[in-house]
C-alpha cells in the first residue's frame, strides 16, 4: 500500500483524510492499517509520537465500526488530557463524513458531570485518560459490554505515570473478545508484563524505534562544566537564531530554573512541568503552539501530548538515563520531511553515559565546541537573511516616501548598516567574552543550581526584561534586543533617573547586593513602588543606599542595592506590607 487510495478504507474515510492532505501512508500506517483490517490478532506497535500512529490505529478501526449501533465499540486510553483531546480531534476529522459516528473525550481535570451529559449522545468511540474512565465506570456512566477495539496509546507513559492498576481494571472490565492494540514509544519491562498478561499472541511492529532512528536529525553534543552550562546554553541559542525548540530537563525544579534563567535573560521561553496547574499548562502550550514563545523548557512527561510538527531543535539540557527516551525526545524534531537538530549539553563526567546512548541507539552524536562570539555573530547575520527571505509578515505599515534618497550608498553598505543596528546589542554583549572552549572544564559535582551558580547567571546580563508579558509574539525582534543590553531598556530609563536622584553616581556591582524580592507584577508591583519600599526600609539611616538594577518579574523581583544596607533592608522589609501583602527580601546569589 503506497497510497491511501490503494487501501481498503471506506470512501468516507478516504475523502476526509484526502482533505487533510494525507496521500501516502507513513511507515506505521503501511504496516498497521492492512493488519488491523484483515487480522484478528492483538498488536504491539513500537512507535513514537509524530510517526502518524493515531491515524494508523484509528482509520482501520473506524472503518469497521457499526455506526447503526449506539454502543461503545472503540476505546482509546492515553496518558494525558492534551493527548486525549488531540486524538479526539483527529478522530473527529477522520469521521467528518461518517455522520452517525460520534466520539467523546473523557479526561481528568474537567467537569465529570459535563462528560456524563455528553455520553448521553451515545458515542461509539471514547477517548479517555485511565483515571477518568475508571471514575465513569464506577458511576455506571460507561457501558463497555460491546467494546470490540481497545487501544492503549503511549502505554509506557501511562504505566510510568502510575496508571497500572487503572489499566488492569479496564483491561479486565472490557470483553475478552475485544482486540487489544498496544502502542508505545519504548518497550519497558512493565509494558512487556502488561502485554504478556492481557494480549494474546500479539503481532509486533516496530517503527521509528531504537533501530530506526530518524536519519534527518543531526545530533551534536557539547561538553561543558557544570558552572558553564547555562552560559553555554545561552550561546547555543544565540548561535541558532530563528529556532523553535523544546529543551528537556530531568526534574521539575531544573525545568523551572532553566526557564526562569532564559526568561530573565529576555528569551521568549516558558516552563512546562507537573507542578503547574492544568490551566497554566494549557496556557503555556497554547503560547508555544502560537509561537508566542519559541523555547519550551519541559520535563519528558509534561511534553507528552504536545503535538508540534515544526520544531527546529531539541535541546537535551540534561541527558535522560534511558537511551530510548533520548531517541524519543530527539524524534520531536525532524518531522514532516524537515531536518532537525538535537543538541546535548553534557558534563565531563557524563561522557560514559553518552557513550552508552551512542552504542545502544547507534546514533552518531558528534562533539562540537560551544560557539565563540564570532561564530554567534556569523549565525545571527545568517539568521537575519533567513528571516528576510522567509518571513513576509507586515508588522506595521509606513509610507515609502519616508525612505530618503539612498542612491549614494551601495546595496552592501546599506545592508551592512542595517545589520549593525539590528545586531548591535548582541555584538556588544559578546564583545571581549572569552570562549567557553578555552576555559578549563569544571568537574564540579555540587548540587544543581547552587546559590553560587545563580550568582554567576545573574551577572550574565543586566536590565533583562521578562518578555513573557511584554511580547505579543515574535514581533519585537526588530528593535533593540534587551537580551544583550547593558543599558536600561527604554521603558526603564525613567526609573534610572530616580536612581541618580537618590544615590548620585552609580556604584559598581561589587558594592551591590543582589536581592530576591517575593512580590512581582502579579502583585501590581511597579519599579516606582519598589524604589519607595527600599526608601522606607532605609529611611532611618542618615545615608542613602545606592540602588542598581531592578527587575520586576511576574511572580517575584530582583533588585540591587548598596551592600552596606543589606541587613537593614532584609530586616526592615519584614515589618512592612505592600498592598496588604507581607514582604521578604533575600540575598539572591
Ligand atoms: P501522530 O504520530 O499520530 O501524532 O501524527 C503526527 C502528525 O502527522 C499529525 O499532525 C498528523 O495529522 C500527521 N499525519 C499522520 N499521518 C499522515 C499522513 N499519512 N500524511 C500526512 N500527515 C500525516
Amino acid at each position: 500500500m503506497n497510497l491511501f487510495s490503494e487501501s481498503n478504507l471506506s470512501p468516507d474515510l478516504l475523502k476526509a483524510i484526502g482533505e487533510l492532505g494525507y496521500e501516502a501512508p507513513t511507515e506505521i500506517q503501511k504496516q498497521t492499517i492492512p493488519f488491523i483490517l484483515s487480522d484478528t490478532r492483538d498488536l504491539i506497535a513500537l512507535a513514537q509520537t509524530g510517526t502518524g500512529k493515531t491515524a494508523a490505529f484509528s482509520l482501520p478501526i473506524l472503518d469497521q465500526i457499526d455506526d447503526t449501533s449506539r454502543k461503545i465499540q472503540f476505546l482509546v486510553l492515553c496518558p494525558t488530557r492534551e493527548l486525549c483531546l488531540q486524538i479526539t480531534k483527529d478522530i473527529k476529522s477522520y469521521t467528518k463524513y461518517m455522520r452517525n459516528l460520534k466520539t467523546t473525550a473523557v479526561y481528568g481535570g474537567s467537569s465529570i458531570m459535563d462528560q456524563i451529559r455528553s455520553l448521553k449522545d451515545k458515542p461509539q468511540v471514547i477517548v479517555g485518560t485511565p483515571g477518568r474512565v475508571i471514575d465513569l465506570i464506577n458511576r455506571k456512566a460507561l457501558d463497555f459490554s460491546e467494546i470490540q477495539y481497545l487501544v492503549l496509546d503511549e502505554a509506557d507513559e501511562m504505566l510510568s505515570m502510575g496508571f497500572k492498576d487503572d489499566l488492569e481494571t479496564i483491561l479486565r472490565e472490557t470483553p475478552e473478545t475485544k482486540h487489544n492494540y498496544l502502542f508505545s514509544a519504548t518497550m519497558s519491562k512493565e509494558v512487556e508484563r502488561i502485554s504478556r498478561s492481557y494480549l494474546t499472541q500479539p503481532h509486533r511492529i516496530a517503527v521509528g524505534s531504537i533501530n530506526e532512528v530518524k536519519k534527518n536529525i543531526t545530533h551534536e553534543f557539547y561538553v561543558v562544566g557544570y558552572r558553564q552550562k547555562k552560559e553555554a546554553l545561552k550561546r547555543l541559542i544565540d548561535a541558532n537564531p530563528n529556532q523553535y525548540s523544546i529543551l528537556f530537563c530531568r526534574t521539575r525544579m531544573e525545568t523551572q530554573e532553566v526557564a526562569d534563567f532564559l526568561m530573565q535573560n529576555g528569551y521568549a521561553a516558558d516552563a512546562l512541568h507537573g507542578d503547574l496547574s492544568q490551566a497554566q499548562r494549557d496556557t503555556v502550550m497554547k503560547k508555544f503552539r502560537l509561537k508566542n514563545i519559541d523555547i519550551l523548557v519541559a520535563t519528558d512527561v509534561a511534553a507528552r501530548g504536545l503535538d508540534v510538527n515544526s520544531l527546529t531543535h531539541v535541546i537535551h539540557f540534561s541527558l535522560p538515563d534511558d537511551p530510548e527516551v533520548f531517541v524519543h525526545r530527539s524524534g520531536r524534531t525532524g518531522r514532516a520531511g524537515k531536518n532537525g537538530i538535537s543538541m546535548s549539553l553534557i558534563k565531563p563526567e557524563e561522557t560514559r553515559k553518552l557513550k552508552q546512548i551512542k552504542s545502544v541507539t547507534k546514533i552518531d552524536i558528534i562533539e562540537k565546541q560551544v560557539p565563540s562570539s564570532d561564530e554567534i555573530i556569523k549565525s545571527q547575520v545568517e539568521g537575519v537573511f533567513e528571516r528576510l527571505f522567509t518571513e513576509h509578515e507586515e508588522f506595521f505599515t509606513f509610507d515609502d516616501s519616508l525612505i530618503p534618497d539612498l542612491s549614494e550608498f551601495t546595496k552592501e553598505q546599506l545592508v551592512h548598516q542595517l545589520l549593525q543596528l539590528q545586531l548591535r546589542d548582541l555584538a556588544l554583549f559578546y564583545k571581549d567574552k572569552k570562549d567557553l572552549r578555552s576555559e578549563k572544564l569544571s568537574d564540579e559535582r555540587d548540587s544543581p543550581y547552587s546559590r553560587r551558580e545563580r550568582g554567576r547567571d545573574d551577572r550574565g546580563g543586566r536590565d533583562r526584561r521578562d518578555r513573557r508579558d511584554d511580547r505579543g509574539g515574535r514581533d519585537d525582534r526588530g528593535g533593540r534586543d534587551d537580551r544583550y543590553s547593558d543599558r536600561p531598556a527604554r521603558a526603564e530609563r525613567g526609573d534610572r533617573g530616580g536612581d541618580r536622584e537618590r544615590g548620585g553616581k552609580r556604584r559598581s556591582s561589587a558594592n551591590m547586593t543582589r536581592f530576591f524580592f517575593n512580590l512581582g507584577k502579579k502583585d501590581n508591583l511597579r519599579k516606582m513602588d519598589l524604589l519607595d519600599i527600599i526608601n522606607k526600609a532605609t529611611e532611618k539611616n542618615r545615608k542613602r543606599p545606592d540602588i542598581g538594577d531592578i527587575e520586576i518579574l511576574e511572580k517575584f523581583s530582583f533588585f540591587e542595592a548598596d551592600k552596606d544596607f543589606q541587613q537593614e533592608i532584609i530586616s526592615n522589609l519584614q515589618a512592612m506590607k505592600f498592598k496588604g501583602k507581607e514582604m521578604r527580601a533575600e540575598v539572591a546569589g
